[in-house]
C-alpha cells in the first residue's frame, strides 16, 4: 500500500543532499523509532511556495526542520511523497485517525480538503464533524454516528 515514489531528481542546488522535494507535496515517512523497535508514520508538508511544515513528528526520526527531513529521507527505509492534488490517495491509504489529524492541520494551512462520510456520502472539511469511532477503517459524520448509536439503543 505504501508504494515508494522515485519521481524526484537529485539536485545539488537545493541544499537537500541527494533529494529534491517537490513543492505542494505531503511527505509521509517512518518516524518514531523508540528504542529501535517501533516506528510510526510521520508527516510533513512542503507547501505551494516550498515552505516546510512539520505536521506530525515523533521519536528518534521525527523531523522538525526541512534539513532534518532531507537527511532522514536519504537514509529512510520507508517514505512516500504524495502530491497535494493527489491527496485522495493519502486519505484512502493511511490510518484513518492519522488522516483526520493530518487533514485538520492541512486545512489550518488554508488547504480545503474534505473527507466523505462512508455512511451518507456527504463531504466534510471540518474534522470535528467526522469521527472514526464507529468503524476504525472508515469515516462517519457525527450525525450518522449518533443516529447509529440511537438505532442500537432502540434494539
Ligand atoms: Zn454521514
Amino acid at each position: 500500500m505504501h508504494k515508494r515514489l522515485k519521481t524526484f531528481v537529485p539536485s545539488p542546488d537545493t541544499g537537500l543532499g541527494k533529494l529534491t522535494l517537490i513543492t505542494d507535496t505531503l511527505v509521509c515517512y517512518q518516524g518514531g523509532g523508540y528504542e529501535g523497535c517501533f516506528w510510526e508514520w510521520n508527516y510533513a508538508l512542503l507547501d505551494k511556495t516550498g515552505k516546510f511544515h512539520n505536521l506530525i513528528s515523533s521519536g528518534r526520526n521525527g523531523c522538525e526542520t526541512e534539513e532534518a527531513l532531507a537527511d532522514n529521507l536519504n537514509e529512510a527505509t520507508g517514505y512516500e511523497l504524495i502530491p497535494m492534488n493527489d491527496i485522495k490517495k493519502f486519505i484512502d491509504g493511511y490510518a484513518t485517525l492519522q488522516v483526520q489529524d493530518v487533514v485538520r492541520k492541512l486545512n489550518e494551512l488554508d488547504y480545503y480538503i474534505s473527507i466523505e462520510c462512508a455512511e451518507c456520502g456527504q463531504e466534510f472539511s471540518d474534522m470535528d464533524d467526522i469521527t472514526t469511532e464507529y468503524k476504525a477503517s472508515s469515516f462517519s459524520c457525527m450525525s450518522c454516528y449518533l443516529n447509529d448509536e440511537e438505532d442500537e439503543d432502540d434494539t
